[in-house]
């Protein structure tokens, strides 16, 4: 860990005025010593925005045009070379890249800003000894020829991770489909999120910049509401700014999986305390209401007396969303079906056109199409949320059941 306290920058943006986001996200990296402390002139730089899938940026769901604008006009200032890189949920294709460019706002952005939009799918597999999980990676051939990583995430909330922001953003590097791979490998939420440590350790961006101008609350990561939070923040240590994002949301920085993995490893301490912050008055930026999604963890100590024992058991390592090694097989069965009664469950609602990409993309098979409809096998399904988050007809509703909501009141 850095004997330092790592630092994070969080300015004031209350739009997306060109203007305005270029001279917040300027006066972001000059707090931070400039962009020049951190990217070498005559760089290769691959900006990675959140595209998650094709929506318009009016949804909150991926990172704005107008910020990645800004960042690659000051990554050409400085005389290098930036160039726009996603791999979005669902195939990695030159066709897929196109639709998700011009929907998101990436194509207007490269053409404002002298960017590049990649459209080399290639993949490589790379072996990655240093990894705790993952010692061999998948991911995109630009990130590999890549001088230097500028990380662009979206903050909201997410069913799996409790927020996205920083860490969970670099999921995109590995390619398309191959995501799936990931998810029916590390099945258990934290260890899930224990590989996408690995991920972020591989990847090491030299800068995170993170659009919290307006970020998405509810049912992120791409079924919540817009919910304007005016600010962004940056960062050269992405633990620190999940750190920070968390804070300036309401939510504890330990509940961000991702973040806890980060610190069980002593990558990072998760305590705002130990973050130098730059920049306005922290206070003044935060928001008090932000919605959080269905399923973040729930803390016992709030739960019915009688009721406390599940929510303690389901959390317990050995739930299947929870960490692994469960003393014993029947125990393990046992807080495996708890945790399900707890946790949100993915169904279909009419708006399914029984397109089939869900079926495609769940990594267990729990999806067939029943009646023109997806219909989720619940005993199969392993609460990934990918359905969720990448159905391109918004169809896919989580839903508690009953004991979940008695005992969470949601
Ligand atoms: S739920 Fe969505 S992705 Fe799945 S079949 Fe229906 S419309 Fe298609
Ligand atoms: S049904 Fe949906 S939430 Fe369940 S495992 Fe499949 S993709 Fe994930």
């Amino acid at each position: 860990m850095e004997t330092q306290r790592p630092e994070v920058a969080v300015v004031r943006c209350p739009d997306y005025t060109t203007e305005t986001v270029y001279a917040a996200v300027k006066h972001s990296l000059e707090l931070l010593g400039g962009i020049e402390a951190h990217i070498a002139p005559g760089s290769r730089v691959m900006l990675k925005p959140n595209l998650v899938r094709s929506m318009p940026p009016e949804r909150g769901a991926t990172t704005h045009p107008a910020v990645v604008a800004a960042v690659a006009r000051l990554v050409v200032e400085a005389g290098s070379y930036p160039i726009i890189v996603e791999s979005p949920g669902g195939p990695y294709t030159p066709a897929t890249l196109r639709t998700v460019y011009r929907r998101t706002g990436m194509d207007a952005a490269a053409e404002s800003s002298g960017a590049i939009l990649n459209y080399d799918t290639g993949a490589s597999q790379v072996a990655y000894p240093e990894g705790k999980l993952l010692h061999r990676l998948d991911v995109i051939n630009p990130l590999l020829e890549a001088d230097a990583v500028i990380n662009l995430p979206k903050l909201k909330t997410h069913n799996l991770t409790v927020l996205t922001m920083g860490a969970k953003n670099l999921f995109g590097v590995v390619p398309g489909s191959l995501k799936i791979g990931y998810h029916s490998k590390l099945v258990e939420r934290d260890t899930f999120c224990d590989g996408l440590v690995d991920i972020v350790q591989f990847v090491r961006p030299a800068l995170t910049v993170m659009d919290a101008v307006v970020g998405m609350e509810g049912e992120g990561p791409t079924g919540g509401k817009p919910r304007t939070v005016g600010a962004l923040v940056a960062s050269a240590n992405v633990w620190a700014l999940d750190t920070v994002g968390a804070s300036l949301v309401g939510v504890d920085p330990l509940l961000v999986t991702t973040t806890r993995m980060a610190v069980q490893r002593g990558l990072a301490t998760g305590r705002l305390e130990d973050v130098n912050l730059l920049g306005e008055p922290f206070e003044a930026l935060c928001v008090s209401d932000f919605e959080k999604g269905i399923d973040t963890p729930i803390d016992p100590g709030l739960v019915p007396k009688p009721l406390r024992f599940m929510v303690r058991m389901a959390q317990r390592p050995g739930a299947a969303g929870s960490t692994a090694g469960a003393s014993s097989a029947l125990r393990s069965l046992a807080q495996g079906w708890i945790w399900k009664q707890l946790v949100a469950r993915p169904r279909a609602t009419e708006r399914c056109v029984a397109c089939g990409f869900c079926v495609k993309h769940c990594p267990v098979q729990a999806i067939t199409i029943i009646n023109r409809r997806a219909t989720m096998n619940s005993s199969v399904c392993i609460r990934c949320y990918c359905c969720h988050e990448l159905c391109p007809h918004d169809a896919v509703l989580l839903e508690k059941p009953l004991l979940g909501r008695l005992v969470t009141g949601k």
